[in-house]
């Protein structure tokens, strides 16, 4: 790890940790060339050989001497040319330690499979589950940091939680539109100093790249979706009902319940919300007694113009969750609320700056 993004003449003992070979085709004709992984106790690196000692083969100690470094796509990689001395030392033995880059929740989903974590970990559950006949058991948390929060999952193994904790090797993987972060039995943690004010964390929409939890954004609403508004769901299933009665249950009786699609912009980009029923509560003023008044049940027109006079060219917050799909990322919202003036004159200056 002390190796250097620009450096000459570097002289390594490492274990050779992978080692492929690839061809390249360009107007002088084809040559093959080799790379792989590499690593010693300090760190893992990759390197890219355009020759390399046929003696050299996976899982070889080799001390490598005149090779140098560079930056490729923002990582440091290390090259191997004509010049390169390659001697195995095959009486050496190296134990590699690898090592992650730390992610910030916000990243997560971007860049490394594997990274280093740091946040206070709440909300624990337990599971059981069955693996090779035997009972184990996995413990989910949501872990937040200052940009965010996602799902956790520890196997085998509880986690102190309400306290700072770095994890070393957390598995970051997208699932169902949502970023899962998950931790073996193996998985190296300790308890740091840490300072995180809970509740969803302010995001310019900008910044939005990945499918965490826990945000928040300002900005104006603009595009209200046509088809929101009053929608019926079967009080059998839940389900929303397309036509007059529910595939299943067509004796069923249904009930009426809100679903809602806009864009909200703050000067540096949009997002697309959705929101059910309770998210927009307070901000339209539609009650639960109008949903349910069977005596004077609501009026799809009146409602769908109430919703939509109440957050279109409004100055929004929208709380919640992010999760992508084949539309690309959506906010599913928690809380939308009117914002403060001086919040509002925060975003018109970002706004005013970006178009005029
Ligand atoms: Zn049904």
């Amino acid at each position: 790890n002390e190796i250097k993004d620009e450096s000459q003449d570097l002289e390594i003992l490492v274990k050779i940790l992978s080692l492929s070979k690839k061809e390249r085709n360009s107007e002088k004709g084809s040559s093959i060339y080799h790379y792989g992984l590499m690593g010693d106790e300090t760190g893992v690196i990759p390197f890219t050989a355009w020759n390399i000692s046929s003696m050299v083969r996976e899982k070889d100690i080799v001390e490598i001497k005149k090779a140098y470094s560079k930056k490729y796509n923002d990582k440091i990689r290390v090259y191997f040319d004509d010049k390169t001395e390659f001697a195995p030392k095959p009486e050496i033995d190296i134990e590699v330690k690898r090592t992650y880059t730390y992610e910030k929740i916000r990243n997560l989903g971007s860049g490394e499979k594997y990274v280093v974590m740091e946040g206070i970990l709440h909300d624990e559950k337990e599971k059981e589950f069955i693996s090779n006949g035997e009972k184990r058991k996995m413990y989910s948390y949501v872990i937040e940091d200052e940009t965010g929060s996602v799902r956790l999952s520890s196997f085998g193994r509880k986690l102190p939680m309400g306290k700072g904790i770095r994890l070393e090797g957390v598995k970051v993987e997208e699932f169902n539109g949502r970023i899962n972060a998950s931790v073996g039995e193996k998985a190296e943690f300790h308890e740091i100093e840490l300072k995180v004010e809970t509740g969803n964390k302010f995001s310019y929409i900008s910044e939005i790249k990945n499918p965490i939890s826990g945000i928040y954004v300002v900005g104006f609403g603009i595009s209200f979706g046509e088809k929101s508004g009053l929608i019926k769901r079967c009080k059998e299933c839940k389900k929303k009902m397309d036509d007059e009665r529910c595939e299943e249950h067509p004796e069923a009786k249904f009930s009426y319940d809100l679903f809602v699609y806009f864009n909200i912009d703050d000067g540096t980009g949009y997002v697309s919300v959705t929101s059910g029923f309770e998210p927009i509560k307070s901000i339209s003023g539609i009650k639960n007694e109008e949903l349910e008044n069977e005596r004077r049940p609501p009026l799809k027109k009146e409602i769908f113009e109430r919703i939509e006079k109440s957050l279109m060219g409004k100055a929004l917050k929208v709380e919640g969750n992010l999760s992508k799909n084949t539309m690309g990322m959506s906010l599913r919202a928690s809380m939308i609320s009117l914002i403060d003036d001086k919040m509002n004159k925060n975003i018109k200056n970002i706004m005013e700056a970006e178009f005029l």
